[in-house]
């Protein structure tokens, strides 16, 4: 069987998330570990003999043979802030990168933002890789299920990986309409009492039996 980090990391370039290798997927495997994909090699080449496993909460490497990605911190700092958080997708998705180098957080401006949280915040800049970034992200992400890297990218998180990369794929859609409106305006906000209304009515929204992959009621 193929990992399904193998599979959404195939998908990352069709679905205009991926730029080269840039990026990298994680997932919680059992045995207190996350597996996670290496650095720097092109997504359609991947097999699960790319793969590394890493421990938590120390940070070793413990199965794979390719180094693991360059932001290995990043994702154990997120494994270790937040029990709920069982897939990590890290992306320079293009809005969403030009939301973070203007240094600009997304405003709750369209309902969809009630399944990621109020906001998707941003997160101040440090090295990629360095475990000043890691920090910065763990710190900086709260209850939300995605946060903006300042002139970096975008991370979000998931109760699975289909779930964090929907999760990317929602993050991506609303930095597109947040830069598309600030072309002509301000957009209006929606205030907090109205995304909990919404997180109510999503709750029961579509088919029970029909659920979009990736997709469960939102956890707030
Ligand atoms: P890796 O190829 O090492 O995963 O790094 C890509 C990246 O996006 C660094 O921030
Ligand atoms: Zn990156």
């Amino acid at each position: 069987m193929v990992d399904p980090l193998i599979l959404f990391g195939w998908r990352l370039e069709q679905d205009g998330l991926a730029h080269g290798t840039s990026g990298n997927l994680s997932r919680r495997v059992p045995g207190d570990r996350f597996r996670i994909t290496p650095s720097g090699m092109a997504y359609r080449h991947l097999t699960d003999a790319d793969l590394v496993e890493i421990e938590l909460p120390s940070g070793r490497p413990v199965a794979g043979t390719r180094r693991p990605s360059s932001e290995w911190r990043l994702h154990q700092a997120l494994y270790l802030r937040r029990s709920d958080v069982q897939a990590v997708v890290h992306v320079h998705a293009p809005y969403s990168t030009v939301l973070a180098c203007l240094g600009r957080s997304i405003p709750p401006l369209h309902y969809v933002i009630a399944r990621l949280g109020d906001a998707i915040p941003l997160v101040p800049y440090a090295t990629f890789g360095t475990q000043a970034l890691a920090d910065a992200a763990a710190e900086g992400i709260g209850e939300a299920q995605a946060i903006l890297l300042q002139n970096h990218g975008l991370v979000a998180v998931g109760r699975s990986l289909a779930e964090a990369y929907q999760h990317a794929l929602d993050a991506e859609w609303l930095a597109t309409l947040y830069y598309r409106s600030l072309a002509v305006g301000e957009p209006i906000q929606l205030s907090t009492p109205e995304l909990d209304r919404v997180r109510q009515a999503l709750a029961h929204y579509g088919q029970a039996d029909h659920r979009t992959p990736g997709r469960r009621p939102p956890a707030r």
